[in-house]
């Protein structure tokens, strides 16, 4: 089957467009790494295109009806945005689905130490990754520390170009003889992934001297040497942000690549950046939720938390969050019933996206070329993932992706279908069979992705402008199926 590139639907005009569209998201990916960050974001965005607090309207009692438009947060980290449809509810949603978490180091609880006079954090990897890749680059902190007083005390350092920024140290090829023969999984082990964060030891003052030498008698030369520079990283976080060590019992601090995304290739027609999965997918989603208006079925948006680490907990897909807030919008509606939040769920339709594997010239050995994901091949529909034969996949219906085709096509919008590798070859999952689980249509659709989980991800711009697309015409026109 001949699959057109996509670029050549475009005139000069139109890429105009299509490269708009791509510098708003490579603005959004350099500011938003972490899913706290982005469900901030598509607050701010969703109160500018007239979205109101669901939590405020239940309070209210605000009656909801068509044209209306609600959002409702996750404890910070995911969010669901509804514009109410002319349709009964009951008739069931068309909704966009991602996630806007991303591979990363998570600092642990108790990160700061100091060794042979250095201060390193220590972390614990988030999702899979090839951790030699994670070494010797400039990273980023991001995150946030919880004080006891309920207040929170949000923490950015390594994007501003007057920050500092940290990293992960790699051994030099002059001694690695022996680490050259590892296996890759194991050339950089989970626990030598620590954080260089200082090595200037504090300036010991008299009286601090003093009260040494009271409390343990040990000599103030002996101090000076022993976590010096752990308390000089302590005295600047403290002067700072004005927490202690002990706060890092309750904080959530991630460690990412630092700096912008950057357009990628000669021709400008790629991005290269972090956390492409899935914000690749997630923006695109957002950006059509906030544009559809006054749609005939109820259009939703949902971005989700910890689909890396399996969709679970409570701002994961398999939290009841989606489920109980579907219900309180129907209750806003005025016609909640366990009948009618189960209707609605059930009848509904979902483009669950994901990235997809880009096929990559430098590793044909791992694709099946009729069977994979091109740049320039546009929106990415697969229908089913998993792995050794399917295991673990939402198998999307032939009904439903023959419906979503027409939608496709109707709009213009270029599609293509893949696989994620070869048979055999390896396999992943994506949050789509828990929504299935609802008796739901759904199939996984996405962006292709280049180097994915890698600490920089490469997409192409042309992709990302038809998955937008391809996410605004399913909002509008996607059909209830018999
Ligand atoms: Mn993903
Ligand atoms: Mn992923």
């Amino acid at each position: 089957m001949e699959r057109k590139d996509a670029w050549n639907k475009y005139g000069d005009n139109a890429k105009k467009k299509v490269f708009s569209f791509a510098e708003d998201y490579r603005e959004f990916i350099s500011k938003c790494k972490t899913e706290r960050e982005c469900v901030k974001e598509a607050v701010v965005l969703a109160r500018k295109a007239g979205f109101i607090d669901l939590n405020g309207a239940i309070a209210k009692k605000t009656k909801l009806k068509a044209g209306d438009k609600v959002y409702a947060v996750n404890k910070g980290k995911a969010i669901a945005l509804f514009t109410i449809g002319k349709d009964s509810i009951e008739e069931g949603m068309n909704i966009l689905g991602a996630h806007i978490d991303s591979p990363r180091l998570d600092i642990k609880q108790n990160p700061l130490y100091e060794d042979t006079g250095l201060a390193f954090l220590d972390t614990h990897y988030y999702g899979g990754i090839k951790k030699y890749q994670w070494v010797t680059l400039p990273m980023a902190i991001h995150g946030l520390v919880s004080l006891k007083n309920g207040k929170n005390v949000e923490i950015t350092i390594g994007e501003d170009m007057s920050d500092p920024v940290v990293g992960v140290s790699d051994l030099l090829i002059h001694l690695a003889s022996k680490q050259m023969e590892k296996k890759g999984s194991t050339v950089v082990e989970g626990e030598a992934l620590n954080v260089l964060v200082g090595s200037m030891p504090i300036k010991k003052k008299a009286d601090a001297k003093k009260a040494d030498k009271a409390n343990d008698g040990a000599d103030s030369k002996d101090m000076a040497m022993r976590e010096a520079v752990k308390a000089k990283v302590l005295a600047i976080l403290k002067k700072k942000y004005n927490i202690e060590e002990e706060d890092f019992l309750s904080a959530e601090l991630c460690v990412v690549p630092a700096g912008p995304a950057r357009d990628y290739g000669i021709d400008q027609s790629m991005i290269m950046g972090y956390g492409h999965d899935d914000k690749v997918c997630a923006y695109p989603s957002l950006i059509a939720q906030l544009e559809v208006k006054a749609p005939k079925r109820t259009s939703v948006c949902i971005l989700v938390d910890k689909e890396e680490i399996g969709s679970v907990g409570a701002t994961g897909m398999h939290s009841k969050f989606f489920e109980n807030t579907c219900a309180e919008v129907i209750a806003l509606l005025g016609s909640y019933s366990d009948l009618a939040l189960r209707r609605a769920l059930s009848n509904s339709n979902m483009l669950s996206s994901d990235v997809s594997a880009a096929y990559d010239p430098n590793y044909p050995s791992v694709s099946e070329k009729n069977n994979s994901a091109y740049f320039g091949g546009g929106l990415v529909f697969n229908k089913y993932t998993g792995a050794r034969g399917k295991s673990g996949s939402n198998d999307a219906s032939a009904e439903y992706l023959a419906a979503v085709r027409k939608v496709m096509d109707d709009a213009d919008v270029a599609f293509q279908t893949s696989e994620l590798g070869k048979v055999d070859a390896g396999g992943g999952g994506t949050i789509a069979y828990i929504l299935g689980n609802y008796g739901m249509n759904v199939v996984d659709s996405g962006v292709a992705v280049q180097n994915m989980h890698a600490p920089y991800e490469v997409i192409s711009k042309v992709d990302l402008y038809e998955a937008y697309k391809g996410y605004v015409a399913f909002l509008k026109n996607a059909k209830k199926l018999d």
